[in-house]
Order: C-alpha cells, then structure tokens, then sequence
C-alpha cells in the first residue's frame, strides 16, 4: 500500500571551476532522492515515519512557504497517515501554491497568529492543538528532532570519495546537527545560516545532537543575503552563472546562500589547497520539483 521510498544514496558529482582555485569541490545531489519528498526533507522524516503511523497522524509547524510541511504532506499521502499543517500566520485564500500544493496532498491546515506561533511548542498550545485534532505524533518546526539529526548523520557514509570538509545550508539547524554527528575523525563540518541574526542557532545544533557538540563543526553566518527569502541581484548572478556552466539550477532560500559561502571561502583562501570539500544539495528549488512535473522543468532550462 505504500508508495515507493526515495532513493538513496544521492549521486555525488564533482564540480570543475577555475574559481575554486585548488580546492576539489563535490556536490552530494540529495536534490535528486525524490520529486516530492526531497533531499534533507526525507533525510528527516525517514525515522519518524515509524510513529507517524503507529499515531496514524502527524501534526506540524511552518511559515507559508515551508517546503518541511509540502513534505509531510506528500509523506502522509505516499506512506498511509493524516496530516496537520499548522501555518504561522493568517489564512489567505486563494491559497498560495506551496500551500495549494501541501492541501492537494491531502494536508489539513489550520492556522496560528504569530504571538501563538512563537508559543507553538509549549504544553499550553499543544494542548488546545490536541483537544481540536486528537492524538498524533509532533514533529517541530522544520522536522528536526532527535530521529532527524539520525537521518541526517547517514549523509557522510554515503560519500565513496575521501572529503575534508562538508558544507550544508541551516534553517533550523536539524541538518548540520545529524551531518556532524556522522563525520569521520578529521573531517569537518561548516553550516551557512540563511536567517539574519541566527545567534540561537549553535545552542540549538547542541541541543539538536543531545546536548554537548558531538563532531567538528562551525557556523559562518554572513551568507544569509538580508535574512530569510531575501534575495539579490549578487545572489541571481551567482545563480545564473552556476546554471550557465554547471547545467544545475540551485535552490536560492538555502542552497545558492550556501554554496555562494563555499566560493567566497574558497576564493579567500580559508581551505587549504588540496582540499576536498562536499556541499550538499539539500532540495531543488520548488518551481521546477514535483508541482510543474517534468514539462515544467524542461521549459526552465
Ligand atoms: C528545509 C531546508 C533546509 C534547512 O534544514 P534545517 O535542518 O532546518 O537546518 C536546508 N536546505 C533546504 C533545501 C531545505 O529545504
């Protein structure tokens, strides 16, 4: 009765550019596991996919924009439970097409003003959340909870080629969490946070790997381009050119604000030359996934 699982191990797929001096640069391609539920996204949900269905419902958070709740949503459909979308926010109707999207997949959705968001993961708002929908099993904001950093620690074994260094985007931090935990002793981790003023985020990957740090990691916060969703005509550049030579088109909430941060640090000289450097490709950008199909994403191109 279930739907087939995304494919795993991604492809890895080394990136020749004169820009990055003499560092190799490899892209671990989780973008391409999975049209509907991709990369990090199932990376996260793979291991609580177990209580998902013992609850036989999910319930969990998102802005309106949130490519998490698409994902759960499209989980819920593909592997048999119900689920909950609580959106930050007010209702707007028509629906926008992220969650258009989310409710075609059978998502129900309801709503929390954005002083009851910032509660949302108190006792009190869980429990007027679970006297309206019944039991389910939660799932934070973004997904990430102890069965996720697990999922996300299997990213470094899946690489064949020796790496120095490992580079990965953080929105709530769940990714650079498990991707840490799973290093091999002399490698390293670098997370690029897309949200301006992310001083919680280091607590937060601690908190994530269960309390103490566990595997080398940093954060280097000055790619965040303005803060979340925010864009310019540096970052656009930077995508254009990346599509023009590489053929790939790159996710720009997180994706292109991380790998942009790879070329700078490349370009200043912060790795030694020689080193290997994986950046994971976290998702696709949403326009060209699973809502256009694959007629969509040829005219893209
Ligand atoms: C959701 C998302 C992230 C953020 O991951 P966290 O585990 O919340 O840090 C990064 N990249 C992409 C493409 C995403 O969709």
């Amino acid at each position: 009765m279930d739907g087939p699982a995304p494919r795993l191990p991604s492809p890895l797929q080394e990136v020749r550019d004169p820009r990055l001096g003499g560092v190799r640069l490899l892209l671990k391609r989780d973008d391409l596991i999975d049209p509907e539920i991709p990369g990090n996204k199932w990376r996260k949900l793979r291991y609580n996919l177990a209580a998902a269905r013992a609850h036989g419902t999910v319930l969990t958070f998102g802005g309106a924009y949130s490519g998490h709740l698409r994902a759960v949503a499209a989980a819920g459909r593909r592997f048999g439970f119900r689920t909950i979308g609580v959106v930050r926010g007010e209702e707007h109707l028509p629906l926008n097409p992220s969650l258009a999207q989310a409710a075609a997949w059978g998502m129900r959705l309801t709503y929390l003003d954005r002083a009851a968001y910032r509660r949302k993961h108190t006792e009190e708002v869980l429990a007027r959340l679970r006297e309206r929908f019944g039991d389910f099993h939660l799932l934070p904001e973004g997904g990430s909870n102890a069965d996720a950093v697990r999922g996300c620690a299997e990213i470094p074994g899946e690489i064949t080629e020796p790496f120095d260094v490992i580079c990965c985007a953080c929105g709530t931090g769940g990714t650079l969490a498990g991707i840490a935990a799973g290093l091999r002793p002399g490698q390293r981790a670098i997370g690029f946070p897309v949200l301006k003023g992310a001083a919680f985020l280091a607590a937060e990957v601690t908190r994530l790997q269960g309390g103490a740090p566990v595997g080398d990691w940093s954060l280097e916060p000055g790619y965040h381009f303005g803060g979340y969703a925010r864009r310019g005509a540096e970052l656009d550049g930077f995508i254009a050119d990346f599509r023009d030579r590489h053929g790939v088109e790159l996710e720009w909430v997180y994706v292109a604000k991380m790998l942009y941060g790879v070329y700078d640090l490349a370009a200043r000289g912060v790795f030694a030359p020689g080193t290997t450097v994986v950046a994971v490709i976290t998702g696709p950008p949403f326009d060209s996934g699973a809502r256009r199909g694959a007629a969509g994403r040829r005219a893209l191109r």
